[in-house]
């Protein structure tokens, strides 16, 4: 079983890449973004509570992004592998999924951190926020606070994934091809 942790500030590809892994290692795609959003058009409780943080740039809260996957991950037993997309975010997080995954027997293999230079990402951002519609795209200080939200929670899982000799580093600027081929060459080397 391959578990892949994609990491990286917000902007720097996850998801444009998730989708390049499930095609080519059949492995199925989990992004608490994509299932918060989901939660949101659905009108659900939980998508009202979740979106007042998202437009903020805020994180939802820890219990409810693990309990997702936790639901996720009971409802594919089977998979091949999974891709965490957006997820953990926070070190409660990592240590949660940990957890569940030695439910598994397959412990996270890798993580894989995309690098981005800063004004690469708020360009990004931006460009996405004018074809996605996403609210929280289109606005510069939110992109701001998120990347803030970033640095101050989600950073240190860098060394949470080194201590477990984890970490991969992936450079993230280049095209879509050529950061997919060079996560490519780390996830080969995770499976031999
Ligand atoms: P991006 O990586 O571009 O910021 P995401 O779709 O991953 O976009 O996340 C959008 C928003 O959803 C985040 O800003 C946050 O509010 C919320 N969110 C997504 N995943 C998590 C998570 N694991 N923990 C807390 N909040 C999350």
């Amino acid at each position: 079983m391959l578990n892949i942790v994609l990491f990286g500030p917000p902007g720097a590809g996850k998801g444009t890449q998730a989708d390049f892994l499930v095609d080519n290692f059949q492995l199925i795609h989990l992004s608490t973004g994509d299932i918060l959003r989901g939660e949101i058009a659905a009108e659900t409780e939980l998508g009202l509570k979740a979106k007042t943080l998202m437009d903020k740039g805020e994180l939802v809260p820890d219990e409810v992004v693990i309990g997702m996957i936790e639901s996720k991950l009971k409802a594919n037993k089977d998979a091949k592998g999974f891709i965490f997309d957006g997820f953990p975010r926070t070190v409660a997080q990592a240590k949660a999924l940990d957890e569940l995954l030695k439910g598994f027997g397959h412990p996270v293999s890798g993580m894989l951190a995309l690098e981005v230079e800063k004004q690469e990402l708020i360009n990004r951002l931006l460009e996405r926020g004018k074809v996605s519609g996403r609210s929280d795209d289109q606005d510069a200080s939110i992109i701001e606070n998120r990347i803030n939200v970033y640095n101050e929670k989600t950073a240190p899982l860098i060394d949470f994934y080194k201590k477990q000799d984890k970490f991969y580093s992936i450079e993230g600027m280049g095209t879509i091809e050529e950061i997919a081929r060079r996560i490519e060459a780390v996830v080969a080397k995770l499976m031999s």
